[in-house]
């Protein structure tokens, strides 16, 4: 829920923003956004109760999410301590690490902290969001790292991620490329809420603004491709976006159009909420950070073969070893993404060796043919 109720409506865009374009693979990830999962997490989340920080309503819902990232294989979770008027909680971070870029991070949050209620709306909506592309994306590769990150302490004055840049962010010098924020976007039962608002930054500091106006463009642009929602654009304020603004990082954020009355109240609750809409917001989420993160897919279309190619190491910096257990006389060619040819030869052992030292960075694809198949990978040249 936002701390003041100044609107200026935007324009509704219907148009292409700019030449990006639609992703077959992000969409293959887009099509695993499902319907009973985000219905079933946001209505565990909303049982759990009023989960104001220091109650134990807000412990259960943090051991809740430490559970579901546990069964989905993530082994990087982490709970940073925030602490306010005598009270202590937790915001939960979890990290996925990317293949290319390890070490610059992609930030999707959303505060599961709640006041005067359950908040199936604020903020079980982005919670349920946040943990449906989590769930989707544990093995998929992106470039980047991603954290997904639950605030504490939102509804207080924006404490838990306050703290979170204060005593994580600044002093581990982390490089972010993106804050992308999901508060509220649970739409209002009964109404038609057919209208996703995408916040871009337009406060002070101004260096940042640009940035901020091109991801948000992205975003806007992801949200047409990937889901059935008309766009609003507006500006970032209220959430938890707003530390990393003011200490120049690059945001963007997600808002309900339709704004419902009930946050904030006994009556935000799972009846309340517009599921088709939540749905579609997922949607067009995973498609934007899909694209935000450059999710990617290794390829193996390979048949009877498959998984007889083994490459290693990837993203390689010198010398890519190639095993394949497959016997006789062996094409084997590495391009880049453009299809160009970058090298290419013919070998009949069950190892090769391919020196990447002097290419230049990025990903390339090989394929080794026989006679019978062809397989083809994905591999990532990067320079220490
Ligand atoms: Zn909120």
């Amino acid at each position: 829920m936002k701390l003041t109720y100044i609107f200026i409506f935007g324009l509704i865009f219907s148009l292409k923003i700019n030449a990006q374009t639609h992703n077959d693979f992000h969409q293959s990830l887009v099509d695993q956004v499902n319907y009973e999962n985000i219905e079933e997490n946001l209505t565990d989340f909303a049982n759990f109760g009023e989960k104001q920080l220091g109650s134990s309503a807000a412990t259960n819902a943090l051991n809740w999410m430490v559970g579901l990232y546990q069964s989905w294989g993530y082994t990087n979770i982490e709970q940073h301590e925030v602490n306010q008027w005598g009270q202590t909680g937790y915001n939960l971070i979890v990290t996925k690490t990317g293949s290319v870029y390890p070490d610059t991070y992609i930030i999707i949050d959303g505060h599961y902290d709640t006041i005067n209620g359950p908040g199936a709306n604020d903020n079980g909506s982005g919670t349920a969001i946040i943990l449906e592309m989590a769930r989707i994306l544990k093995d998929i590769n992106t470039e980047y790292s991603i954290k997904f990150i639950h605030f504490t302490a939102e509804e207080w004055g924006l404490i838990g991620s306050y703290q979170y840049v204060e005593d994580i962010v600044i002093p581990q010098n982390l490089d972010i490329r993106l804050v992308f924020n999901i508060d509220q976007v649970g739409g209002i039962a009964g109404d038609i809420n057919d209208t996703i608002t995408c916040e871009r930054d337009e406060s002070s500091p101004n260096y940042n603004n640009s940035q901020s106006a091109d991801f948000t463009n992205q975003l806007m642009t992801c949200m047409e491709l990937y889901s059935d929602l008309d766009i609003n654009l507006s500006y970032a304020y209220g959430s938890d976006y707003v530390p990393f603004q003011e200490e120049g990082f690059v945001i963007t954020g997600l808002y309900e159009f339709n704004e419902s009355p009930y946050p904030h109240s006994s009556q935000d609750t799972v009846a309340n909420v517009d599921f088709d809409f939540i749905h579609q917001v997922a949607k067009g989420t995973m498609g934007a950070l899909c694209h935000f993160a450059q999710a990617f897919n290794v390829m193996e279309t390979d048949d009877q073969n498959s998984g007889s190619v083994i490459t290693f190491p990837n993203p390689v910096d010198k010398i890519l070893t190639v095993k394949t257990l497959r016997s006789g006389e062996k094409q084997i060619q590495l391009n880049d993404l453009s299809g160009k040819i970058i090298f290419q030869d013919v070998f009949s052992d069950n190892e090769f060796h391919i020196d990447t030292s002097k290419m230049p960075d990025g990903i390339y694809i090989l394929n080794i043919l026989d006679g019978k198949s062809v397989s083809n990978q994905k591999i990532i040249v990067q320079h220490k």
